[in-house]
């Protein structure tokens, strides 16, 4: 049973230093958030789950990691200037602003229908670049991180030597002058993305969209997200982005309904031929704007027949905030207990668990046990698996408790028996709460394999 409400977690995420509010003590910015201790912790763990699955389980992807401020050129031609834009609708009654398409006709403020006509608010964010202000040395905080990994095509083929089918990926910050933002983390004005820009060649392109759409899922499924709770969406025709031939949806039940967590569109050649020089002789499918700035062919030359093509691209993207909420979401749960209370626990995936193991000394003040405890912390870190933290509670069932809500998979307690007895140590298991007394000298290894399993 996931969360009953957003509610319950964002007071989670607060309460156990996963995501704050950005500029609290200032009173906040709608659609800003930081992520505590526990949070980049998560974060991290899904940003490197993805590029694990993306590009080292594979061996035709390439990775990347380009500027953030984007040159103005390139989100001109990529269609961005024109038409990156929601509409928007004033309330005259109360001045309030939404997007169109969030409302039935009346102001989600104050109920009033005294509404503006919508009209086009473009939501990137512009900024100087350079001393002089002079309106025309700017950049924008990319919208998406897609386009440079257009605007390097030709750097990564010339590097690598790829030909088609081969991919690029990027994970980094996108931006968006939402204009309203809400639902926590799910709409926000600084997000993540994980990008995944796989070059096809034409007339394949229909088959490897099928293929990425069953690949995402099936990575979703792994990051503990049950097909079952997965939707696909087929973008009608009219609703599609300037670029895309045709886009699935993957949505998810969100706590505040069904919702996009990952796009994966079909975005032709419409990209490449937009950024290339001499698009005339490219044979493109997609309708461009002419492009006099470019000083490059975004093509791959045919060996045989010496003829230019530009490959198609499919292009599944995935937001890293939606992904952990979803993430959080689905592994929220509160359980009875048989002596009648009730524990709160999160049930994440171990390769997502903000710490992998606690370590907890049953006395605080006794040289032997510390010092052992601090060893095993030691040894454990060194298996490179993520965040082993030593931690001296007092309170030995407190501190598994705690270690229940914020997904711990095992805690190991050190006692007298570790010392002075036969020298076993107590692994306690989140999802069973089961017990078990390992021998010291065998814990490394048990550690490992049960990290090595999946679950
Ligand atoms: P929406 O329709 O919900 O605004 P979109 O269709 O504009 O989303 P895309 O442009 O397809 O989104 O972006 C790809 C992914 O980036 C989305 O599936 C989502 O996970 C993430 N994303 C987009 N906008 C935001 C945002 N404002 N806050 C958080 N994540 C976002």
């Amino acid at each position: 049973m996931p969360a009953k409400s957003m509610d319950e977690l964002v007071s989670l995420c607060k309460r156990r230093g996963f995501i704050f509010q950005s500029g609290e003590i200032y009173g906040g910015v709608q659609g800003l958030y930081d992520y505590g201790p526990l949070g980049v912790e998560l974060k991290n763990n899904l940003k490197a789950a993805w590029w694990r699955a993306m590009v080292y389980d594979r061996d035709d992807v390439e990775g990347l990691d380009a500027a953030i401020l984007t040159h103005r050129l390139a989100l001109k031609y990529s269609g961005h200037e024109a038409t990156f834009s929601d509409p928007m609708v004033d309330c005259r009654a109360c001045k309030a602003r939404w997007r169109a398409d969030h409302l039935e006709g009346k102001c989600l403020a104050c109920g009033s229908t005294d509404l503006t006509d919508p009209r086009p608010f473009n939501l990137m964010f512009r900024t100087n670049v350079g001393p002089v202000d002079d309106g025309a040395s700017f950049a924008y905080l990319r919208p998406e991180t897609a386009q440079a990994i257009f605007t390097n095509f030709r750097h990564v083929v010339d590097a690598t030597s790829r030909r088609p089918p081969f991919g690029i990926a990027q994970i980094g910050k996108a931006f968006r002058n939402e204009i309203t933002p809400r639902n926590f983390i799910f709409r926000v004005r600084e997000f993540e993305q994980m990008e995944l820009e796989f070059f096809v060649e034409p007339g394949t392109d229909e088959d490897w969209h099928k293929f990425w759409v069953d690949a995402r899922v099936a990575w979703w499924r792994d990051q503990g997200i049950p097909e079952d709770r997965l939707e696909l969406l087929y973008v009608p025709a009219d609703e599609l982005a300037h670029y895309s031939k045709a886009t699935v949806d993957i949505m998810y039940r969100f706590p505040h309904g069904l919702e996009e967590l990952e796009g994966v569109a079909n975005r032709t050649d419409f990209d490449l031929g937009s950024h290339s020089k001499g698009q005339d002789e490219l044979g493109l499918t997609a309708r461009v704007e002419t492009n006099r700035d470019s000083n490059t062919r975004l093509a791959v030359q045919d060996t045989d027949s010496k003829q230019w093509v530009v490959p198609f691209v499919i292009e599944p993207s995935a937001g890293v905030d939606r992904g952990v909420l979803a993430v959080l979401n689905e592994a929220y749960r509160v359980e009875e207990l048989d002596n009648g209370s009730s524990r709160t626990v999160l049930a994440l995936p171990r390769h997502l668990a903000p710490i992998k193991v606690a370590v907890l000394p049953l006395k605080r003040n006794h040289d032997g046990i510390v010092e052992t405890a601090r060893r095993i912390k030691q040894d454990l870190q060194r298996l490179g698996l993520g965040r082993i933290l030593y931690e001296h509670t007092g309170n030995i069932g407190k501190g598994y408790r705690r270690h229940d809500e914020v997904g711990t998979p095992i805690c190991v307690t050190v006692d007298f028996e570790t010392l002075e007895g036969d020298q076993t140590v107590t692994v306690r298991d989140r999802d069973s709460m089961s017990q078990q007394r390992v021998p010291l000298a065998d814990l490394t290894r048990f550690v490992r394999d049960y990290f090595a399993e999946q679950g």
